[in-house]
């Protein structure tokens, strides 16, 4: 049985019927290589990051030094 590389994760594919996707080791690679990806319905897992938080302190305080007088 003859193996290839997948040229996208090189994982070892076997070069036969049972590979539908070679040299693809599957379907989701196969379209990484064709640049499915790039339309955004392919997310690479652990690119988001978090931006909403963390950016300011705490929120202003209200000012009630004019209110006591
Ligand atoms: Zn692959």
């Amino acid at each position: 049985m003859t193996t290839v590389k997948c040229p996208t994760c090189s994982a070892p594919v076997e070069w036969g019927p049972q590979s539908p996707y070679r040299p693809f080791c599957s379907k989701r690679c196969k379209l990484i290589d064709l640049g499915g990806w790039l339309d955004g319905s392919h997310r690479i897992p652990g690119e988001e990051l978090p931006d909403s938080q963390g950016e300011f302190g705490a929120p202003g305080l209200p000012d009630n030094d004019e209110a006591e007088r």
